[in-house]
């Protein structure tokens, strides 16, 4: 008799919150006794995580459970596209099962009865001396960062976004299970939590900002409370999705004081008033240029990141313009752009005309010239200072690290050549000597390494 566990293999697709609904299920399959394999060959069952946002990655899921039942042949899917089951079977009638977004349990049952646990599995309780699952759950980043998601679904009905039919509503997580995530991650060595949802500042209000202990103080669940209590931890923490709602403002003083790091992506997605109206998104513009002046003001060194559509339905020159016009103004330090992209069942798709796809192109091109002349501005400002940087990845030829402005994957890093002795998770502090569209080069100022992860 095989004294072997049983294998499940995992694809992972789609965002951030995507990744952490991967990293809930892949740590509840190990506490359930099942090994996670990376191969098709070694797997006895595979699990796809689908992302279903738009039609390229709609595209991008369905080929990826091809791909797992011809390598595999059986296969479970979950995720956002599995919301809708029929596009799935249609093409892939072969699949075991397909369950929605975020539904743990639903593949945990899945994944039972198709695979049942082996008797060699562990107890299904989490126990710590026995387990060798981390106490902090499976991370599938660095273990140097790790997303930290605060709620789940989104009270906001955004015409060009389907989220809210995918995920549901706003799911708070109450403020003492998130801390007490938090302090796990640094634990195990975490140095910077990005904190992630589908709308970061509405953070507790489905939960009437109902009020919870940790660390014996009592502390409401929202966001202003939340980041007091990350700073307590001592950790870089990077606020991400975050709506502009007025009460934003009150947690840039936080910045100022260094209790989180003094970094804001808040998705403004446009630059003219009559277009946010369509997308039923909040802001008269001029108010978002004179906050983001406030902000800078209370804390000169914020970093601001966002993103924006071009070509949404309707668009007009003179609306494309007053973008342009917005980011040149706003002058932000990353901006991120995609064309309009009408994906099934969004208001968005019937509100105006569509804009052609040469004239889309045209403009995303504008668009991204104008905002690589101003990131590339901001970032030779930064030429001769000393900077904060978290290193990354460490080869023969050096080191690569991000800097407080730099969330991972989307921003950029600083790149440190010949300094092959320094270990990813480490912080140091670097001189700036270069610098590009997108990133930095530098020397290290102070060889002393001022911080290095627990083990
Ligand atoms: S706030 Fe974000 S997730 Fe919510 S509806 Fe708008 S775009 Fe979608």
């Amino acid at each position: 008799m095989s004294n072997e566990k049983n294998k499940v293999g995992f694809v992972s697709l789609g965002c951030p919150k995507a990744l952490v609904d991967s990293e809930r299920i892949m740590t509840q399959l190990k506490i359930e006794g099942y090994d996670l394999v990376a191969s098709y060959n070694e797997a006895d069952l595979v699990v796809v995580n689908t992302c279903g946002f738009i039609d390229e990655a709609k595209a991008e899921s369905l080929e990826a459970i091809g791909e797992a039942i011809s390598e595999n042949g059986r296969v479970i899917v979950t995720g956002c596209m599995g919301k809708d089951t029929q596009s799935i079977t249609d093409i892939h009638p072969r699949v075991l099962s397909v369950t929605g977004p975020h539904e743990y349990a639903e593949v945990m049952s899945a994944v039972q009865e198709h695979l049942p646990p082996s008797q060699f599995s562990n107890p299904p309780v989490h126990n710590p001396l026995i387990d060798l699952t981390p106490a902090q759950g499976i991370k599938l980043t660095p273990k140097h960062y790790a997303y930290l998601k605060i709620s789940e679904g989104c009270n906001h009905r955004c015409t060009f976004c389907i989220i809210p039919s995918l995920r549901g509503d706003l799911v708070s997580r109450p403020i003492n299970e998130v801390m007490e995530e938090a302090e796990r991650l640094k634990q195990a060595g975490v140095q910077e939590l990005l904190i992630i949802s589908q709308d970061t500042s509405a953070y507790g209000l489905d939960l009437k900002y109902q009020k919870e202990i940790w660390r014996g103080q009592s502390r409401q669940t929202r966001l202003l409370d939340l980041c007091n209590a990350l700073g307590e931890l001592d950790l870089w923490t990077r606020l991400h999705y975050v709506y502009p709602y007025p009460h934003v403002d009150k947690i840039i003083p936080l910045m100022a004081e260094g209790k989180i790091l003094p970094y804001l992506d808040i998705p403004f997605q446009h630059g003219s008033t009559r277009v946010l109206k369509a997308m039923k998104r909040p802001g008269a513009v001029e108010h978002n240029l004179q906050r983001i002046q406030r902000w800078r003001e209370i804390c000169p060194e914020i970093t601001l990141r966002s993103t924006f559509i071009v070509g949404f339905p309707g668009e007009t020159e003179d609306e494309f313009q007053e973008l342009i016009d917005f980011i040149e103004e706003a002058k932000l330090d990353h901006a991120g752009c995609f064309k309009y992209s009408p994906v099934k069942g969004a208001i968005a798709n019937d509100q105006g005309e569509h804009i052609d796809d040469d004239i889309m192109d045209e403009r995303f091109n504008i668009f991204m010239r104008v905002q690589g002349q101003i990131s590339e501005a901001r970032l030779q400002e930064k030429v001769g200072k000393t900077i904060d940087v978290l290193i990354d990845e460490v080869d023969s030829e050096g080191a690569i690290g991000r800097s407080k402005a730099d969330a991972p994957e989307i921003d950029g890093r600083v790149m440190i050549d010949g300094e092959s002795d320094l270990n990813p998770g480490d912080i140091v502090s670097v001189k700036v000597t270069e610098a590009d569209e997108h990133d930095l080069w530098g020397e290290l100022k102070d060889t002393r390494i001022r911080f290095k992860p627990l083990t």
